[in-house]
Order: C-alpha cells, then structure tokens, then sequence
C-alpha cells in the first residue's frame, strides 16, 4: 500500500532562494548531474553526490519510521508530570518528528521540507 508511495513521487520541497517560489522535486527527478531549476526565476540548483546522499539517508529514515509504525503504536515513553507518570505512545510523539531537513547548498544553509508525512498514513489506518 502507500508505504512506497512517497519514493518516487515529488515531495521534496525547497524555496528558491531567487524567488521564493516553492520547488517540489523527487531524488530521482535530479538525474545523474543532480541539476534542478526553478521555472519562475530560472536559478539553478546542482545537488552534489553528498547532498544526494544526505536526502537520500533521510527518506530512508522516513520510511524506516514509517515501516515501525505498528510497534511504535504500542511502545510508550514515560514523562513525569507533577510527580505523576504520564504514557505518551511514541507514536503521538513522532507525529511531531520534524522532517524538514536543512543542508549547506552552495554556501548556503536550505531547508528541504519532505512534504509527505509518513506518521499521517499512520493516524489515518488507526
Ligand atoms: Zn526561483
């Protein structure tokens, strides 16, 4: 079912620098020279095999959240409130995992938003 969906589809996003305007782009849609360029400002982006590596490492770990579902579901983490234990499943708890990912693009710091939340299919199969 959707565990692979986001693999290939387009769901990275980036803000251009130049315009603002939001790229959504896939891993795969970069090609070999890793090239990608905005169609309102026409800035172009070169994602080095490192920087191609990095996303890639990320999505992997999406996945890996989202392959874990069913355990993270029943695993709880303890927080202590007003000396009270209180059970937070995990699950609740990565709902909120950030997947915005930022890497030095050029000399410059870019946030790379992953538009796909894995942990929403999780809510919806609930
Ligand atoms: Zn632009």
């Amino acid at each position: 079912m959707p565990a692979e969906q986001y693999s290939d589809a387009n769901h990275i996003e980036l803000q251009c620098v130049g315009c603002t305007n939001v790229l959504t782009f896939s891993l795969l849609q970069l090609g070999p020279e890793g090239r990608l360029q905005c169609e309102q400002c026409g800035k172009q982006y070169v994602f080095t095999p490192e920087l191609r590596d990095k996303i890639q490492r990320f999505e992997q770990l999406l996945r890996a959240v989202y392959n874990a579902r069913d355990m993270l579901g029943s695993a709880n983490v303890g927080i202590a409130m007003k000396g009270e234990e209180v059970k937070v499943p995990y699950r609740l708890l990565l709902t909120r995992l950030n997947t915005m990912l930022t890497l030095n693009v050029g000399g410059t710091e870019t946030i790379f938003r992953f538009r796909v939340e894995p942990l929403k299919m999780v809510e919806q199969t609930s």
